[in-house]
């Protein structure tokens, strides 16, 4: 007589909100593991703030500066990228500039960079991903044990997954979901985020300046760097240079016109020079300052959970290890 096992009914269709490094660290995981996943990206790119600018004969990193590999986990996912040529270490002399003088930065852990572009390493974790790009989620809801997503380009989506994962910064986590999870007014209340001002500055000539790469610690301005300095960068001239974050906080709103001039002014007030041409980016939700770092969060009942930077430390290390550990959790409770 065959024996008939009872079906174990297992949760495994995912969708996560969020292509940035923590939803694709998070997506890779889980699909390697064997779960159905898609993920759902509002923009037309991946990589989220890990990103470049490209234009006609130009590049530039305007999110993520560098990034560093301090857990095992991520050293060893750094260690496939540096060998299949997606990253590379950026050791070039970082400057600060303070009290009006230039001087070497503090060794530190060495700094990577994604290669050619920052946004590498992530395009190379979605090869295999089932990404939706212009996908906008804009309300979450529950219904017989699945969830309901509504998108800003195609309406209510029929796909009905089991879990919901929120791989985006606190602010939007938030709007998605305080009406249907209690937790996340908590979770979010503990991060603390702020805009950064970012220009990309195109020039005719090469600038020299005493560094190629600085943190600046007086003025409107918290870096400047030459964006062709970074390995395997090609184009024009372009300098990278963001304002510093409270006073990038304290404008956010505010035209971008005039906001630009002010920071080509503070620019040139250290050396530099009046670009050629220049893109001016907002980025509303920059950094995060999580002073509570769970790590990730999730309810295993309701299938619904949480990663991204907001969560771990507020920095690229952060964001993968925040997706990567929510997919384990998610994993081992199968
Ligand atoms: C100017 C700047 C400089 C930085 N410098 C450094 C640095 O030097 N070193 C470092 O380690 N880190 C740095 N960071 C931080 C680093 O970029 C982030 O910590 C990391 O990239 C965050 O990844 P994430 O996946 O958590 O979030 P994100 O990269 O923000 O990914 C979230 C994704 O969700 C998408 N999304 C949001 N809402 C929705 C929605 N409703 N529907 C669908 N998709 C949605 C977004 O478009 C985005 O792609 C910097 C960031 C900025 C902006």
């Amino acid at each position: 007589m065959a024996l008939i096992l009872p079906r174990i009914e297992e949760k495994s269709q995912v969708a996560i909100i969020g292509a940035g490094l923590a939803g694709l660290s998070c997506a890779s995981a889980l699909t390697k593991a064997g779960m159905q996943v898609k993920v759902f990206e509002k923009s037309r790119g991946l990589a989220g703030r890990m990103s470049t600018r490209k234009g006609d004969g130009w590049q530039c990193d305007h999110g993520a500066r560098y990034f560093t590999a301090r857990d095992p986990a991520f050293q060893n996912q750094l260690a496939i990228w540096l060998r299949q040529g997606i990253a590379a270490q950026w050791d070039t002399p970082i400057g600060v500039y303070e009290n009006q003088a230039w001087q070497s930065s503090k060794p530190s852990d060495p700094r990577y960079v994604g290669t050619p572009w920052m946004t590498s390493p992530a395009q190379h974790l979605a090869k295999p991903l089932d990404i939706h790009q212009s996908h906008t989620i804009t309300q979450i809801n529950r219904a017989q044990q699945q969830w309901l997503l509504h998108t800003a380009e195609h309406g209510l989506l029929e796909y009905k997954p089991d879990w919901v994962i929120l791989a985006v910064p606190a602010p939007q986590a938030l709007a998605l979901s305080q009406a249907i999870d209690p937790a996340i007014a908590a979770l979010h209340g503990q991060a603390k985020t702020e805009g950064c001002w970012t220009m990309m500055l195109r020039f005719n000539e090469e600038i020299i300046m005493p560094f190629e790469a600085a943190f600046i610690n007086e003025g409107i301005l918290s870096w400047v760097a030459r964006n062709n300095a970074k390995p395997q960068r090609t184009g024009e001239e372009v300098w990278v240079i963001h304002g510093q974050s409270q006073w990038s906080q304290d404008q956010i709103d505010a035209d971008p016109q005039t906001i630009a001039p002010q920071m080509i002014a503070a620019f040139i007030a250290i050396g530099g020079k009046a670009p050629a041409e220049y893109s001016i980016h907002r980025w509303r939700y920059a950094s995060s300052d999580p002073a509570y770092q769970p790590r990730f969060h999730c309810d295993l009942e309701r299938g619904i959970g949480y990663c991204g930077d907001w969560l771990h430390g507020g920095r690229v290390e952060g964001a993968w290890l925040s997706g990567h550990a929510l997919a384990n959790t998610i994993i081992a409770a199968r």
